[in-house]
């Protein structure tokens, strides 16, 4: 693929592997016009349970938004989220399968922490609800633009995975995420 311009006297490339292989070609640096894709809505606002949610603006009228609606979150944090606009994303944005998993999980069992790991080729994402009884981690494996995600489940107590779901590498993953569960609960 072609470069689409110059920025700071470098090729820009919108692709990231075409930007390597003239990197590797041509011994020169390059830009990467890296480029996040806006959310797109099939609705702007929705009537939830009585409260009115703004999807563009990520806002909802309910007292729970009001009150999450301080300095402490970033504007469209998770943390932020009442269960009105958790609804109306799974239902009117078209989301990446990694982002739809996620907010799913949000809305039905409330949030998750997540560790990030790389294991091998794989990116990783254990969602824990919490370190008091911890029992099952969700486990979900994800490409890098998200867009191909899946989750399993893991129960650590009983070192088994959900009925019906074990990833490949999983003994792999398993020790990873003890690895980093010990480190946590030894801090
Ligand atoms: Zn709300």
């Amino acid at each position: 693929m072609q470069h689409t311009g110059f920025k700071d006297g470098l090729r820009v490339f919108d692709s990231l592997r075409s930007g390597v292989e003239y990197t590797l070609n041509r011994k020169e640096s390059f830009y990467f016009n890296y480029r996040v894709t806006p959310l797109n809505f099939r609705k702007r606002s929705i009537r939830v349970f009585d409260q009115f949610v703004d999807l563009p603006g990520l806002s909802c009228s309910c007292t729970d938004f009001k009150i999450n609606d301080g300095f402490l979150f970033p504007k469209n944090s998770l943390s932020k989220m009442c269960k009105h606009l958790l609804k109306s994303l799974l239902q009117f944005a078209d989301l990446s399968r990694l982002d739809f998993l996620i907010i799913e999980q949000t809305f039905k069992f409330g949030f998750e922490k997540y560790i990030k790991e790389e294991i091998g080729n794989t990116k990783v994402l254990f969602g824990i609800t919490g370190l008091n009884e911890l029992r099952w981690v969700n486990v979900y494996l994800y490409s890098i633009q998200g867009e191909n995600a899946n989750r399993f489940s893991y129960n650590i107590p009983e070192n088994r995975w959900a009925f019906g779901g074990k990833p490949d590498n999983a003994e792999l993953i398993e020790k990873c995420l003890k690895y980093r569960l010990n480190k946590i609960a030894t801090v």
